[in-house]
C-alpha cells in the first residue's frame, strides 16, 4: 500500500474545528488509497505555555522534567485527531513517541532521532489501521525517558517517519501556502516559490525562516524525501505548495532565492584580550561547554598585543555567556577589561545557490542597506549566503530593502 506522511502544525490543529478540517484532508488521502502517518504538533501557543510553566516552577530546570512537561501538548492533539478520524469511520490509532518507539539520543530538549523501528506500526497497518496519528516533537532516550527534538521539531518527526516508512511524499501542512522568498508576514511582496533546493532551504531555515525546522531539511536531503510545504486552510491540488527538491530539478532560479531573519540575537564583545596563540580556544571552549551557540565571530585589529573579540549568540544565552567568560577570567584562563553585550541586534541574511557563480551579491546587499542608512555591525559569508548583524529596529526595513534590491518579487 502506498504511504503518505502528513504533518499538521500548531495553527492547523489550534482547536477542534481545525482538527476536524485537518482530518478531512487525511480522509481524502485515505479515500485515494493511501495509508497515512499523520504527525501532529501541539495546539498553537500550548508549547509556549508549557515552557513558561516549567520556567516559573524551576528557573534552572532539570531538562528531563522540561521534556516530560513540554512534550505533553502533542499527546492531546494526537488523541483528538485519532478520535476525530474514528468518528469519520477511518480506522485510526494514536501513538506517543515512546510507543512507536521513536528512539533518540539523551540530549534532552534538543535530542536527535536515532532510529524508528517499523514493526509496531507495520503490524497495525497490516491489521487494517489506515491512519497512525503520531505525536510530533517527542521521542524516548536509551534510558527510557521522554525527550523532545527542539522547537519546531514536529517537522523533523515528519521527515524521519517519511524516510523510515519510505513514504511517497512528506506533506507539511501549515498556516502559509508554501515557502516564500521571505516571511510573507513582514514583506507583502514576498513571492511563493514553486520549488526550492534543499541547500537553500537548509540555509534559510538555519538562518531563521521557521517554516521548516533545519534538521528536517537535513534529513530530507540525506534520505531523498519528497518534501512539500502547503496550506492546511486551502483546497490543494496536486501541484499546490512548494516542493523542496534537489538542485538539478530546478530549471530557472534567481541568484538570490530568499531573505531570512533572526530577531533575537545578541552581540558580545570582549574588550582588550591578549592577542596570543590559543586565545580563541580559551574563549570559545568555555562558551561551548556552557552550551552557548556562538554564531558569528570577528577578531578586531590588534594593537600592542591586545585585541577585541566579538561574537554573536541567541539573546536568551547572554547570561550564560557572561557566566562562562567571567568564570574563565576567575580561573586565569583569559583576561579582558570588559564584556559588552548589545542585546538589540538582529541577523538578516540573503541565500542563493546562484551566488556560487555570480559575483557582486555582497556589494549589492551592502549598498541597499547603506541607502536605507542601516549600519552593519558584523558580516559573515559562506558559499551560498551572506549574513549581517544590524540594530533590531531596522530588521524589517532591511528585509524589505533586500527583497526589493534582488527583485525577489519577480521570477527568474
Ligand atoms: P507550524 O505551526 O505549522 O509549524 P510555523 O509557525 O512553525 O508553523 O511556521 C510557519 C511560519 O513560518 C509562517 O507563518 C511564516 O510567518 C514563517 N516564515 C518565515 N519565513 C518564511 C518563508 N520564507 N516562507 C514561508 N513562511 C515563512
Ligand atoms: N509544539 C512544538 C513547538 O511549538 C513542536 C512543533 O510544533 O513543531 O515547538
Ligand atoms: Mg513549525
Amino acid at each position: 500500500m502506498p504511504l503518505l506522511v502528513m504533518k499538521f502544525g500548531g495553527t492547523s490543529v489550534a482547536d477542534l474545528d481545525r482538527i476536524a478540517n485537518a482530518a478531512e484532508k487525511v480522509k481524502r488521502e485515505v479515500d485515494r488509497g493511501y495509508d497515512v502517518i499523520v504527525i501532529v504538533s501541539a495546539m498553537s501557543g500550548k508549547t509556549n505555555e508549557l515552557v513558561g510553566w516549567v520556567e516559573q516552577t524551576s528557573p534552572l530546570f532539570d531538562a528531563r522534567e522540561y521534556d516530560a512537561v513540554v512534550s505533553s501538548g502533542e499527546n492531546v492533539t494526537a488523541g483528538l485527531m485519532a478520535l476525530r478520524l474514528q468518528e469519520m469511520d477511518v480506522p485510526a490509532r494514536s501513538w506517543q513517541g515512546w510507543q512507536v518507539p521513536l528512539q533518540t539520543t539523551s540530549a534532552h530538549s534538543s535530542a536527535r532521532i536515532e532510529d524508528i523501528p517499523r514493526a509496531n506500526l507495520d503490524r497495525k497497518f497490516a491489521e487494517g489501521m489506515k491512519v497512525a496519528v503520531v505525536a510530533g516533537f517527542q521521542g524516548v532516550s536509551p534510558e527510557g525517558r521522554i525527550t523532545t527534538l527542539g522547537r519546531g521539531g514536529s517537522d523533523t518527526t515528519a521527515v524521519a517517519f517519511a524516510a523510515a516508512f519510505e513514504a511517497e511524499r512528506c506533506d507539511i501542512y501549515t498556516d502559509v501556502d508554501g515557502v516564500y522568498t521571505t516571511d510573507p508576514r513582514i514583506e507583502d511582496k514576498a513571492r511563493k516559490l514553486e520549488k526550492i533546493a534543499f541547500e537553500e532551504m537548509l540555509e534559510l531555515a538555519s538562518l531563521g525562516a521557521k517554516v521548516l525546522q533545519t534538521r528536517s531539511v537535513e534529513l530530507a536531503m540525506r534520505y531523498k524525501v519528497r518534501l512539500r510545504v502547503l496550506s492546511s486552510f486551502e483546497d490543494n491540488d496536486d501541484n499546490a505548495g512548494t516542493l523542496v527538491c534537489a538542485e538539478e530539478d530546478i530549471v530557472e532560479s534567481n541568484v538570490v532565492a530568499g531573505v531570512a531573519y533572526s530577531r533575537d540575537e545578541a552581540k558580545m564583545t570582549l574588550i582588550s584580550v591578549a592577542d596570543r596563540p590559543g586565545i580563541a580556544a580559551a574563549i570559545f571552549g568555555p562558551l561551548s561547554e556552557a552550551g552557548v551557540n556562538v554564531d558569528m565571530i570577528v577578531q578586531n585589529i590588534s594593537e600592542e598585543g591586545r585585541t577585541d573579540m566579538t561574537f554573536s549568540c541567541p539573546v536568551d544565552q547572554v547570561a550564560r555567556a557572561e557566566r562562562a567568560m567571567n568564570g574563565a577570567r576567575d580561573k586565569g584562563e583569559i583576561q579582558f577589561s570588559e564584556l559588552v553585550a548589545d542585546t538589540d541586534v538582529a541577523k538578516v541574511s540573503v541565500v542563493g545557490i546562484g551566488m556560487r557563480s555570480h559575483a557582486g551579491v555582497a556589494a549589492r546587499m551592502f549598498a541597499a542597506l547603506s541607502q536605507e542608512g542601516i549600519n552593519i555591525k558584523v558580516i559573515t559569508t559562506s558559499e551560498i549566503k551572506i549574513s549581517v548583524l544590524i540594530d533590531r529596529k531596522y530588521m524589517e526595513l532591511a528585509v524589505q530593502a533586500l527583497h526589493d534590491t534582488f527583485e525577489l518579487d519577480k521570477a527568474a
